[in-house]
């Protein structure tokens, strides 16, 4: 699929959000709802830092080495172009998140040399499904938001957009993660649904394909939405955010143990587990968009 010339849009804050908006929603915090209200709850609500993991890092740094690929003139998207990235931008990542360096102990070369390896073998695995000297994406993280049910604010980063030359969408999102395939596809489908409600709300084009791309294991995984389905799938979105607020109202956010857990950075807190919550934070202030002029979680950091 070919696209449009590449444009990378950053809106930041929604300075046009309609006064009758009332709250927002990432695909990222609707999963965490989701997957157990009170992973949800630690993070959106109590806001507990998260110290980031190997994998998660991997990730970041393979998505960014994979969005700074498509600046290059075609030609030159090769394996090895790809490769001559990986050091810099994983430079670049720390100077912008130092907490990066915490993963590895000072001085342990051979532990970082492996890490850099290690998002390498990955990028092989992408240059094993698709051909970058082929593609001209439309679009590269890029923030993207719509409002539904006229109060509530969806929005989100996708990995990657190409738009055919009769316009057809195509979402691409690109996956990293070594946890086992069946516990993450529920939830990355999930996200690429809500990526496809928003670009159908704000463009009037039902994506034509939703497309995983596993690194890992080199595998394609594509999905054809239809309007029938987007409009099911904003029913299940508005309703999953007025269970949120219910619970919100009445601080009832309850463990909902899974294989998750194991990824769970909030395990000696959790009941399941034999830890306890800390209390209920005081409500701040009313403001509904308070999620909204924060960041969403960026490209990679959900892996
Ligand atoms: S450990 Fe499991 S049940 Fe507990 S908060 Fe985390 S994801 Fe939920």
């Amino acid at each position: 699929m070919t696209a449009e010339p590449v444009t990378t849009q950053q809106p930041a804050a929604p300075a046009e959000v309609p006064p009758t908006v009332r709250a927002s929603l990432s695909p990222s915090r609707a999963a965490d709802f989701k997957t157990c209200p009170l992973l949800y709850r630690f993070r959106s609500i109590d806001r507990l830092p998260e110290r980031p993991t190997v994998e998660q890092a991997r990730g970041t740094l393979v998505h960014a080495v994979l969005e700074r690929l498509f600046d290059l003139p075609a030609g030159g998207r090769t394996p090895d172009a790809a490769g001559d990235l990986v050091a810099p931008q994983w430079d670049r990542l720390v100077t912008e998140q130092p907490e990066l360096a915490g993963l590895f102990a000072e001085g342990d070369e051979p532990a970082l040399a492996e890490f850099l390896r290690s998002a390498a073998a990955l990028l092989e695995g992408y240059f094993a499904v698709e051909d970058p000297r082929r593609l001209e994406p439309a679009e590269r993280e890029s923030l993207i938001s719509a409002v539904v049910d006229d109060e509530l604010l969806i929005r989100g980063y996708l990995d990657r957009l190409d738009v055919a030359p009769d316009g057809a969408l195509r979402v691409v999102d690109y996956k990293t993660g070594g946890a086992p395939r069946e516990a993450f596809e529920a939830r990355a489908l999930f996200q690429l649904k809500f990526y496809a409600l928003v670009l159908w709300r704000t463009r009037g084009v039902v994506p034509r394909v939703l497309r995983l791309l596993y690194l890992k294991d080199a595998e394609v995984c594509d999905y054809a939405p239809d309007a029938d389905e987007l409009l099911r799938f904003e029913r299940t979105v508005v309703a999953l955010w007025r269970a949120i607020e219910q619970a919100t109202a009445q601080r009832d956010f309850r463990p909902r143990p899974s294989r998750l857990c194991d990824w769970c950075s909030h395990q000696a807190r959790c009941p399941s587990f034999g830890g306890t919550p800390p209390p209920f934070p005081v409500p701040e202030p009313a403001d509904p968009l308070r999620d909204a002029r924060s960041r969403p979680a960026p490209p990679g950091a959900d892996e």
